[in-house]
């Protein structure tokens, strides 16, 4: 358990992950083949088997001499992630997988069919040290940060399971997985490069953050075509302070203003996510404040996912009621705010927003 507001930035020392290919850029690829005293083209080989054949069977790579497979894979595809459980919603199109590490810490990553696309939610800490008090992952606290390959390999796995038709209601060409979003366990922004690297290695990606500011101005800065989801939740310090207590570092005007520097600099239309919890932040007024707050930085250039808040253990908080919701998007609307209700899946294996704590008892 955490002290109220505390913040962990620093992930704890641990041992870390074994080097995966999925660390390096092919550059880097190329080079730690040639240090294992291998001709650098067999980097490729690896790369094709691996992130297009989805396999880190060495047995496989029928194209590399059997004599170089289980050493080069040894070497550039340890094991990474053991599933431990899978758990399923939505008649099996919504399967959350509980995942093992190397040192035992756990994660979750949750895949989700739409009609036409296929989101995989995937973690990018062991835990969490933003500590948001209504959110299961941030009352565990920070385990540790996650390699590049470890968050890559969930994207893998759940293309995996696409391919082998274990996610119900999938037909014709949509049995890959179009988005992955930064939106599970762990604060994507607190573990910067590891999520770089991971971005550059699979495409649209979207990170949602709690508002990490110079992480948000760095990211815009890396031509990456990524979108960024910023986890606002109040729009007055205030409050903010208290649901999002990094705000304590960075004030809810601040955040907006970087914000809108990442649509300017992308031309990424923004989300903001914002958990509708009963009387605490689903005032008409807030809303109005939320709407009046975006407008004053412009138009066109944002818009607003409220989230209805979804039970964690211990919290003493609720979702507001349906018809506060509806009054609170009226409000935005009305302000000329695209709005969306977000549709959060998973809610009773504990796979929706705010849920994932990967407790394996
Ligand atoms: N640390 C990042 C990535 C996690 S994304 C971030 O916070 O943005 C998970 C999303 O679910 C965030 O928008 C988070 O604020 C939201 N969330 C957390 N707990 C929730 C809950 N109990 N109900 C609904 N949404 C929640």
């Amino acid at each position: 358990m955490t002290v109220p507001g505390e913040l962990t930035f620093a992930a704890p020392r641990r041992a870390r992950p074994p080097r995966h290919l999925a660390d390096l850029d092919p550059g880097q690829r190329r080079a730690a083949v040639a240090e294992l005293g291998e001709r650098p083209f067999r980097a490729g080989q690896l790369s094709v088997h691996y992130f297009d054949h989805l396999s880190d069977d060495p047995g496989s790579m029928t194209d590399v001499p059997a004599a170089l497979r289980e050493r080069l894979g040894a070497e550039l595809l340890p094991t990474l992630l053991t599933p431990v459980r899978h758990l399923e919603a939505d008649a099996g199109r919504t399967r959350k997988t509980l995942w093992r590490l190397f040192d035992g810490a756990t994660v979750e990553s949750v895949l989700m069919r739409y009609p036409g696309r296929v989101t995989l939610c995937v973690s990018s800490q062991a835990g969490c040290g933003m500590n948001c008090p209504f959110c299961a992952t941030g009352q565990a606290g920070l385990t540790r940060n996650m390699s590049a390959a470890e968050i890559v390999d969930q994207v893998v796995a759940g293309a995996r399971m696409l391919r082998a038709g274990e996610i119900a209601g999938g037909s014709g060409d949509h049995q890959r997985v179009s988005n992955v979003v930064f939106m599970g366990m762990g604060e994507p922004l607190a573990n910067y490069r590891a999520v770089l690297g991971a971005v550059r290695r699979i495409t649209d990606p979207l990170p949602s953050t709690v508002g990490l500011v110079p992480a948000m101005d760095r990211l815009v800065g890396e031509g990456l075509s990524v979108t960024l989801a910023l986890s606002l939740h109040a729009p007055d310090d205030e409050l903010r302070d208290e649901l999002v207590p990094v705000n304590t570092r960075w004030k809810v005007a601040e955040v907006l203003d970087a914000a809108r520097r990442y649509f300017e600099a992308t031309g990424r239309r923004v989300s903001i996510e914002y958990a509708l919890i009963r009387d605490v932040n689903d005032q008409r007024w807030r809303a109005d404040l939320l709407g009046t707050e975006l407008n004053r930085r412009g138009r066109g250039w944002v818009h607003v996912n409220p989230i209805p808040l979804n039970p964690t253990p211990g919290s003493k908080w609720t979702a507001s009621d349906p018809r506060v919701e509806r009054t609170f998007v009226e409000r935005l609307r009305a302000h000329g705010v695209p709005t969306t209700v977000r549709d959060t899946r998973g809610r009773e294996i504990d796979g929706a927003c705010g849920q994932l704590a990967a407790v394996t008892a």
